[in-house]
């Protein structure tokens, strides 16, 4: 049982999480079809691989982005002028023999709704526009990129269209980036502006490939949809990893937490999805632009469908020994794929609405029957929620709501078999991220 180091703490009953039905409408409110019109509106530009036709206004990337930019434009439009549209653009140095063998301009395109409470705050929907063919370096061949990634880059503009329409605690930002297919160029430069300008990232979702319900071992599922994410972070100092040895915590990194944040959130919105944590960065061996995200300390994660076919990524679009090869758009799953933006839409939203997480949280309990945890009060934050579960669950398995404390004690619940954390509620019941504690050390 709890002891309340306050006891001012015994009153208020908590929010239940969900409890907002707004929530539940993001959910279901991007249409299957609108998923449809957008990707195949980005497949119409025949190839968008990174070194295309940037002048035709027909073909090739810069046609698609300027598309993009002027879907984002219309959608700002319609809100009043809530979504700064704009691009984030650098120029990469060409070398012979890699992805980029000539100069190339790598332009994100970006809409940013500003938060109306922690506007310095963010959360981030990103997925990428580029495509390629069977060759990496071929940038004019057919390359539809129907699923890779015209489905993660549909899912970014319909979140945005929903979204739109509600105001937010905190600001989103809506990312279809470029370059994905020669080395994560734009989520490599999206993080580097968003370091350059100081924002407080609290999470990345990256949709990348979301739309393909058949894999190449046959399998069928359009329920099912995994999130992977790094087990900690790679930014984390030598300090940080010789005390994490000895109080533990490796699976439990600000990535984790987001990644079990979109599981808690799909789990609740859309119950009959099931979402599949994966611990592991991506897939084997295989990179994404959440990666770069990771590379700069901040929390990311990528949303993918269950089982990717490879007859339909990076391959000329032909019919070969009765085999039809190509990422188009006839053979992606839409329905499918909204369900998945949905999700999106309502992670996003419910960490928007969330107050900040709680910080410096402290663990203390060593030698004791009991364990302690305090930490810093979070502003609008109405209460906070104790997690905890065993060392071995992948999820945590208890909660307690302890109210507006800052501090607490949890009888009887030793410290040395179990893993803590807390997160901040806000008046509608939603929650942040949950902050695991540091020992001593700052993070
Ligand atoms: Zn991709």
């Amino acid at each position: 049982m709890l002891t309340f180091i306050f006891a001012l703490a015994l009153q208020t009953p908590a929010p239940p999480a969900g409890s907002d039905p707004r929530l539940h409408d993001i959910a279901r409110g991007i249409p299957p079809a609108a998923m449809e019109v957008t990707v195949r509106k980005l497949v119409s530009f025949g190839t968008r691989h990174t070194m295309s036709d940037t002048v035709s206004t027909t073909r090739g990337i810069g046609a698609a982005r300027r598309w993009i930019k002027t879907e984002l434009d219309r959608i700002a439009a319609d809100c009043g002028g809530c979504l700064e549209v704009g691009y984030d653009r650098g120029t990469l140095k060409g070398a012979p023999n890699t992805r980029v063998t000539r100069d190339v301009e790598i332009v994100n395109v970006i809409a940013i709704q500003r938060g109306k409470v922690h506007p310095d705050r963010y959360v981030l929907v990103t997925g990428h526009y580029d495509s390629r063919a069977t060759d990496p370096n071929d940038a004019t061949s057919d390359a539809p990129g129907a699923v890779d990634d015209g489905s993660g880059t549909a899912a970014v503009i319909e979140a945005a269209r929903l979204l739109s329409k509600y105001t937010f605690d905190k600001t989103i930002v809506y990312g279809a980036l470029a370059g994905e297919e020669q080395g994560l160029l734009g989520g490599q430069q999206l993080a580097k502006t968003a370091k350059e300008k100081g924002w407080v990232i609290e999470g990345v979702l990256n949709n990348d490939i979301i739309g393909n319900s058949e894999g190449i071992g046959g399998q069928v599922d359009n329920l099912t949809f995994r999130i992977f994410s790094e087990p900690v972070a790679v930014t984390d100092t030598e300090e940080e990893r010789r005390t994490r040895r000895v109080t533990g915590g490796e699976i439990d990194g600000p990535s984790r937490q987001l990644a079990r944040y979109t599981h808690g959130i799909a789990r609740l919105v859309l119950p009959q999805m099931r979402p599949k944590l994966v611990y592991r960065l991506d897939r084997f061996g295989r990179g994404g632009d959440h990666r770069a995200f990771n590379d700069q300390g901040f929390a990311a994660v990528r949303i993918t469908e269950a089982f990717e076919n490879y007859n339909r990524q990076h391959q000329n679009v032909r019919t070969e020994k009765g085999i039809a090869y190509g990422d188009v758009p006839d053979r992606a799953d839409f329905p499918y794929a909204a369900r998945i933006a949905g999700i999106n839409a309502a992670t996003l939203a419910a960490l928007a609405w969330a107050p900040p997480p709680p910080t410096a949280v402290r663990l203390r309990g060593g030698v004791s029957a009991s364990t302690a945890l305090s930490w810093q009060p979070a502003p609008g934050a109405t209460g906070y929620r104790i997690y905890w579960r065993d060392t071995t669950e992948p999820l945590w398995t208890n909660s307690r709501w302890v109210g507006t404390v800052t501090q607490v004690s949890l009888d009887g619940i030793l410290i040395d078999d179990h893993l803590f954390g807390v997160a901040s509620v806000g008046p509608n019941g939603h929650e942040s991220l949950v902050t695991f504690p540091t020992i001593g050390g700052a993070r």
